[in-house]
């Protein structure tokens, strides 16, 4: 058989750390692999009450097919939730997606050329990198510190660089680092937009998650222009297996979100939009996200604490104030991925961040998540880890 792929396949490749990692599902292993929300955190009980109610009372619209853009009590209630983010607008302004991801394949697919450059993070997040990869772009990261993109270096690539298409960002724990952006360059990052002329898309899903401090207004309430594209989803906040997410952007970009959304799949699950709706009109959907905050704190504390008292002092990480994720820089001349096989042989996983990197290289880096371990097992898995990372330092 000679069957022609499109070249886009050639782009999309299974990754061999995926392949690795599947190989830690077996109950023994610690895995800060993943980057999984706490199941036992799932309202159940709820879903299944809501799930009744919805299919006693609406159950012939449930099952049925229904409009591209959501459900639209669902709509107003993200907007109205919106609001605390500095964003005013309403309903209107949102299409209901199937999750974040499939925002991010949208966003692409309405942006990008083959070769178009897209602008993100160093690291960036990696489903981000797979969904853009299928349409052919090249990536030019930009470095990151504590504060989000360097933007000197921002501006001198949007300068010089003739066929920059969008901007991705994740400025609230991103994910793989933990960081979150400051005030100062969320503003100066739409700035840059505006004289470049070109879009943003903010990723937010973990936002929400924050374990102290005041949540920062986000990018897309500094646009004053329309260019700014928000995605956000339930997955983390309630849960990713209703596949619920949504994009928000002023008129003229989400009629094409819209165009794009029909063709792909009509629209999102109607039972799921109209069980989550429910959910929010019964039940404090505040109250179970403090909650989950509650549980990874503590998950965050056991981790970093742990750390602090068994990885090689030279090491550098983040300290995140939410989210899943820390991030950790090893020596230069260390690859993670060896140090991975090494942390498998006493049962413990986590993400190498080379693929986090579009273009490669910094092989020296990784991701730990904190969200879905207990207590005991992140306490016993770090010092594992330590061990394991104290070693490779002396050899
Ligand atoms: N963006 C980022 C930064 C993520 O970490 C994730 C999930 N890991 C997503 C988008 C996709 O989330 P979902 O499709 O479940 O909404």
């Amino acid at each position: 058989m000679k069957i022609k792929y499109a070249k886009r396949m050639d782009n999309l490749k299974a990754s061999e750390i995926r392949e690795i990692l599947k190989l830690t599902e077996r109950p023994e292993v610690i895995s800060f692999a993943g980057g999984l929300p706490a199941p036992e955190l799932f309202p159940i009980k709820e879903m299944k009450k809501v799930s009744e109610l919805v299919l006693e009372e609406a159950g012939k619209q449930a099952l049925q097919y229904s409009t591209t853009e959501g459900f639209p009590p669902l709509r107003e209630k993200i907007a109205e939730r919106l609001m605390d983010t500095g964003i005013r607008g309403n309903g209107d302004n949102l299409l209901i997606t199937s999750g974040s991801q499939q925002g991010l394949d949208f966003s692409a697919k309405i942006f990008l050329n083959e070769d178009d450059i897209v602008v993100c993070e160093s690291p960036s997040y990696i489903g981000a990198i797979n969904a853009f990869k299928a349409y052919l772009p090249q990536f030019i990261e930009i470095t990151t510190d504590d504060d989000g993109m360097i933007m000197e270096e921002l501006e001198e690539v949007l300068s010089t660089k003739e066929n920059v298409k969008m901007i991705y960002v994740i400025p609230d724990f991103q994910n793989p680092s933990g960081r979150t952006w400051s005030v100062e360059r969320r503003k100066k990052l739409v700035e840059l937009a505006n004289k470049f002329d070109l879009p943003i898309i903010e990723d937010n899903p973990y936002g929400e998650l924050r374990f102290e401090g005041a949540r920062p207004p986000s990018v897309k309430s500094f646009d004053k222009e329309g260019r700014v594209i928000y995605l956000g989803t339930f997955s983390k906040t309630f849960c990713p297996g209703l596949r619920i997410g949504w994009v928000y952007a002023e008129a003229e970009l989400l009629q094409k979100y819209i165009l794009v959304k029909q063709a792909a799949d009509l629209h999102s699950n109607s039972m799921s939009q109209r069980e989550l709706d429910k959910f929010l009109e019964l039940y404090d959907l505040d109250a179970h996200i403090e909650k989950i905050k509650k549980v990874y704190r503590k998950r965050r504390d056991i981790m970093l604490k742990t750390m602090e008292e068994t990885f090689p002092k030279s090491l550098k990480y983040t300290y995140p104030e939410g989210g899943l994720f820390t991030w950790v820089e090893l020596p230069i001349h260390l690859n993670a991925r060896d140090i991975l096989l090494k942390a498998l042989e006493v049962n413990v996983a986590f993400v190498p961040g080379g693929s986090f990197f579009p273009n490669g290289g910094r092989e020296n880096t990784l991701r730990l998540n904190y969200s879905n371990m207990p207590e005991d097992k992140i306490k016993e898995g770090i010092e594992r880890l330590g061990k394991v990372l104290e070693k490779a330092m002396e050899e």
